[in-house]
Parts: C-alpha cells; sequence; structure tokens
C-alpha cells in the first residue's frame, strides 16, 4: 500500500501545493488532514477521497496514535507553530515532514529533533529544491567543480507585502523576510558549498518605509556569509522588493538562477557554457515520495532535521550580527 499523509495546516501551500501533488505521488497519498476548520477538512475528505474520521484538530493530534491510515505528518502551519504539531505528530507515532523554516529557533529544532528520536520515527525539512534539476545540477557544479570551486555568491528574494499577516508577526514567524524567503538564499549557499556551514556572518537591517506592517520583524536585511576556504555570498531578502535571484561564480565560469531561482517553475538559468533547459518537474512529489521511499526501503532522507537546525543555527547568527554590528562566528 501507499503510505498515508496527513496535512496539518490547510493555507495556500498545502491546497496549491501539495495537495494537487499528492494526487501524482507513487509511494504516498492523502490520507487525512489537521485543521482548525471542521468544514475545511470534510471539503478536503471529499477531493481527496479520504474518511471523515481521518479529520483531526490540532487539539485532537494525539488520537492519531489510533490511526493506521496515517504514517507522516506533514507539518504546514506558521512557522511558530511548526515545534508543537511536529512534536506532537511524533509523540502519536508518525514520522515527520516539517516545512521550512524547521522552526521559530535553534532550541525549538533541538526539541523537534529530540522527540522524533525518542519515537524513532523519521524526521525531513520541506527543501523541495533538493529535487529541482537546476538545484541538483548547481550541486554537480560545486562538487565536480566544472568551473572550478566556486568562491563568490550573491542572492536577492523578496516580494512586496500588501497586507500585514502572520509572516510578519515575530511570535508566528520568528522574524521577517530572513526566515521565510532569505533561508532559500542560506540553504542554496550551503548546497553550493558542498553543504558545509559559513563559518561568519555580518548582515545589517534594511531601514524601515513601513514601521507600521514591521513592528517586531525586519522588513529587509543585508547579509555576507563566510565560507570556509574564503568563498563568500552576499545577499538581501525584504517584503517590500520583489526578486528571485541567486548567482555562484568560480575562476572558470558562473551558474546563474537569473529569474525564479527558488519556485517551482519558470526558473531562467543561465551558464558561462550557454543556458539550462530542463523540464521542471513537480518537486513536492518528488520531494513526498523520497521521503515515503525513505520510510519504506529503512534509509535515511537526504534533507534531515539537521539541516533545518543548520539554517536556524545560521538566522540566529545573522540576526545576533545585524543587531550588534559585529562579525558574528557560526558554529552548527
Ligand atoms: P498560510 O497562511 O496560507 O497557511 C497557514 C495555515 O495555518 C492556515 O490554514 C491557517 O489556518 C493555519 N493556522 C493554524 N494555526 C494558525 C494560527 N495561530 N495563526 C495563523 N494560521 C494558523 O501559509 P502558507 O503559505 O501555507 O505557509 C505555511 C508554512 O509553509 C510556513 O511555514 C511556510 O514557510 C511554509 N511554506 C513553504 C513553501 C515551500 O516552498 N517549501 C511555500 C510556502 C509556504
Amino acid at each position: 500500500r501507499k503510505l498515508g499523509v496527513a496535512l496539518a495546516g490547510l493555507g495556500k501551500y498545502s491546497s496549491r501545493q501539495l495537495g494537487p501533488a499528492l494526487k501524482e505521488t507513487k509511494w504516498c497519498q492523502l490520507m487525512g488532514v489537521v485543521t482548525g476548520s471542521k468544514e475545511k477538512g470534510e471539503q478536503w475528505s471529499k477531493e481527496y477521497g479520504f474518511p471523515v474520521k481521518n479529520i483531526y484538530s490540532y487539539d485532537t493530534m494525539a488520537q492519531l496514535a489510533d490511526n493506521k491510515d496515517i504514517d507522516i505528518v506533514y507539518v504546514v502551519t506558521p512557522n511558530g507553530l511548526h515545534a508543537q504539531h511536529a512534536i506532537a505528530a511524533a509523540k502519536a507515532g508518525k514520522h515527520v515532514i516539517c516545512e521550512k523554516p524547521m522552526a521559530n529557533t535553534v532550541a525549538e529544532c533541538d526539541a523537534i529533533i529530540a522527540a522524533c528520536k525518542a519515537a524513532k520515527v523519521k524526521l525531513s525539512i520541506g527543501y523541495r529544491l533538493h529535487f529541482d534539476p537546476y538545484h541538483k545540477e548547481l550541486m554537480r557544479l560545486a562538487k565536480e567543480k566544472d568551473f572550478g570551486a566556486f568562491t563568490t555568491m550573491t542572492g536577492d528574494r523578496g516580494f512586496i507585502m500588501q497586507t500585514k499577516v502572520w509572516r510578519a508577526d515575530k511570535k508566528l514567524a520568528g522574524g521577517g523576510p530572513l526566515m521565510d524567503l532569505g533561508i532559500y538564499i542560506i540553504h542554496g549557499a550551503c548546497m553550493t558549498a558542498n553543504g558545509v556551514a559559513p563559518v561568519a556572518v555580518t548582515a545589517q537591517e534594511h531601514p524601515k518605509t513601513k514601521p507600521e506592517m514591521f513592528t517586531d520583524v525586519e522588513e529587509g536585511i543585508n547579509w555576507t556569509m563566510e565560507f570556509p576556504g574564503g568563498a563568500t555570498c552576499t545577499a538581501q531578502t525584504s517584503y517590500q522588493h520583489s526578486a528571485d535571484k541567486f548567482r555562484a561564480e568560480g575562476p572558470k565560469g558562473f551558474i546563474e538562477f537569473k529569474e525564479h531561482a527558488f519556485t517551482y517553475r519558470g526558473m531562467v538559468v543561465e551558464t558561462s557554457r550557454g543556458p539550462l533547459n530542463f523540464t521542471p518537474p513537480n518537486q513536492q512529489a518528488l520531494q513526498m515520495d523520497d521521503f515515503a521511499n525513505c520510510i519504506l526501503t529503512n534509509r535515511n532522507t537526504i534533507i534531515p532535521g539537521e539541516l533545518g537546525r543548520r539554517d536556524l543555527v545560521i538566522i540566529e547568527g545573522i540576526y545576533k550580527a545585524a543587531a550588534t554590528g559585529k562579525r558574528v562566528e557560526i558554529k552548527v
């Protein structure tokens, strides 16, 4: 049988990406939901053909323990609730996929990892770009050094937030665009550094043009990561400009993600040897199938909780660097 997935949190990412992707998966299928709205749960049960008994609320997650239809809980709630929901899923004996950022803080990441270990369940983070052909080519170039070892990386990611939502609320989001969007550049730069974390960071917050919207989180931030061996990544992220770019350069060439660098489709990617043209796959379907296959064959995921935790260590370092104006060493 296919493994059963329950999506926890039925917002935009679940309804526009993960639900539809679960119609394309080979090794898993949508078998339940965790939602604050019973009506929404019933609509999903009709659309996806799972029994209404498999609709849970955030308060009844412990009862998942008695439900054999569900093997995996995929946590897709606001960042500040990931720890609570991932830990509840692990305690109910379910394998866990947790969306990015893994949690608001490193301490919460540690609590999720410990809960999954104690419950002997697998844990993965929703870093879907590991299954994207352009990003796989980036990792191949980094490993095989076609352009020499990459020395200079740049990234820019942002969108214009029109009205204040949970993403600009520190309790629910953990921070501003760095948590939500900058994390893609951080993760991508570590991929480009062959999975190694930076040794130090510096950062400056952008002046606020909308202080009424960004009361307790940054509106935008610039930062630089220094990698072992001297490579650097200089980046910015903002909720007041739109961008989605990444570039890595070595002594013998470059790869440049010119548009939609970190999204699902429409990527425009050039290299010093010419443009790349891959057919975009369904990243989310591949990602969920790979995790299901890890469970079925008892192998380790390539995207364990430790990678989510590493990125939070870097993010906490960047916030500290911006707050103090000092270079902050990163110890993962
Ligand atoms: P969203 O606002 O569309 O949905 C959030 C869901 O959580 C809603 O259904 C909401 O009802 C529910 N929720 C439960 N408790 C809540 C509370 N106290 N306050 C507010 N909402 C609450 O957000 P989204 O875009 O679906 O993002 C959800 C998560 O998925 C975030 O962690 C985000 O970073 C992540 N995400 C990842 C990707 C990706 O490409 N990997 C893309 C988008 C979002």
